[in-house]
Parts: C-alpha cells; sequence; structure tokens
C-alpha cells in the first residue's frame, strides 16, 4: 500500500523545496514536483514538452490529461511506500479525477492534503528573488506571470480546502518561518502519519 502526500502552496511558498528536504531525511520517501516534472518534459525538447512550454510560461495550467497521466506515473513509479507530490491538485477538476483514481485503486491511500500558507507579500518577494539570484531564470519567473499564477493558484483554493477539509485530509502549515522551521514542522506531521 502506498501512502500519498499532496502539498499544495502559492507560487514561492516554498513546496517543493521543503518536499525535497523532507525526502532527503527519510529514506522512505520518494517527492516529485509536478512543475519539475514538467520542466523536465520541457527540457527533454520533446514535442510534448513544447506544449507545456506554452503553458507554463504564462502561469496557466498544462492541460489535465497531461497533468493526470503524470502524477498517475509518478505515483506508480515510485519506489517507496510514501510518495509526496507536490504542485497537485491545482484546480476542482484535479481534485476530482484523482479522488476518482483513488476510489478505483486499491494499492493507494491519500494521507494528507498539505498547504503551505504564505501572504502574497512574501511569496512575490520570494519569486523576485529567485529571478534575481538565479543564473538562468525560470521563464515564469516575472512579476507578470507571478500575477497569474497567483490568480490560478488562488481561484480554486477555498473548494479545494473544503473538498479535503471534509475529509478530514486538509493541513495548513505556515510558509512564513525559516526553511528549517517549516521542513521540521511538515516532516513531524508527515511522519505521525506513516
Ligand atoms: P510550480 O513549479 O509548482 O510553480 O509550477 C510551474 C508551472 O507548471 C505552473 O505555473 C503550471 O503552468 C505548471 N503546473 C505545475 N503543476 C501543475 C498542475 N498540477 N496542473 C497544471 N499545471 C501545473
Amino acid at each position: 500500500m502506498k501512502k500519498l502526500f499532496l502539498i499544495i502552496g502559492a507560487p514561492g511558498s516554498g513546496k517543493t523545496t521543503d518536499a525535497e528536504l523532507i525526502a532527503k531525511a527519510n529514506d522512505n520517501i520518494t517527492h516529485y514536483s509536478t512543475g519539475d516534472m514538467f520542466r523536465a518534459e520541457v527540457a527533454s525538447g520533446s514535442q510534448r514538452g513544447e506544449l507545456i512550454k506554452s503553458f507554463i510560461e504564462k502561469g496557466d495550467l498544462v492541460p489535465i490529461e497531461i497533468v493526470i497521466e503524470t502524477i498517475v506515473g509518478a505515483i506508480k513509479k515510485a519506489p517507496t511506500a510514501v510518495v509526496v507530490i507536490d504542485g497537485y491538485p491545482r484546480s476542482t477538476e484535479q481534485m476530482v479525477e484523482l479522488d476518482n483514481y483513488l476510489a478505483d485503486e486499491d494499492g493507494v491511500e491519500l494521507m494528507s492534503v498539505i498547504e503551505v500558507e504564505v501572504s502574497e507579500e512574501t511569496a512575490k518577494n520570494r519569486i523576485i528573488g529567485r529571478a534575481e539570484e538565479a543564473e538562468v531564470a525560470r521563464d515564469d519567473d516575472s512579476v507578470e506571470v507571478f500575477y497569474n499564477r497567483m490568480k490560478v493558484y488562488t481561484e480554486p483554493l477555498s473548494a479545494i480546502q473544503k473538498f479535503y477539509s471534509a475529509k478530514d485530509l486538509h493541513k495548513v502549515i505556515s510558509g512564513e518561518g525559516t526553511i528549517e522551521e517549516i521542513v521540521a514542522m511538515m516532516n513531524e506531521f508527515v511522519n505521525s502519519k506513516i
């Protein structure tokens, strides 16, 4: 039985960094980031990557069929019993699709959806900081694209919170502290559930 944790958070919330560190600290945990998986596909130069790029650079959501294939593929290929995926779900449609998949799949249990909560100001400052520090900045780390990414993230958020709260699977962790503080909280929480 695989135990699945999902991590959601605004652009700049630090969700991928947090999840990477948790996987590093626990041999039994594998981490995938939907954003990283899509960027890898773009970097491969495939036709599918070209299509994905056209959405990422605007801060829009990649089409649902590609997203579902990507996360189901990640869950299946994970070599450990505990899988942490950040960046999913990002729409009510994705949430419902996963729910249907899990209903038919006895081998995977959703343990929690962790929301890394940051203010819009913190998120924006981190994205701008990241763009300034990076040797090769991400195409979508500009102020203009940031506002669209924020809008795309925020729009379905209350429906997602409500859906998982009703299942007692919604957990909020503040993303405002230092990385060490946030990772310590998340690590303790994840380990309490496995
Ligand atoms: P991130 O690295 O999480 O900031 O994601 C970067 C970009 O990848 C997003 O702005 C979207 O274009 C795309 N993306 C990541 N996760 C998803 C998802 N679950 N559904 C659709 N698009 C996604």
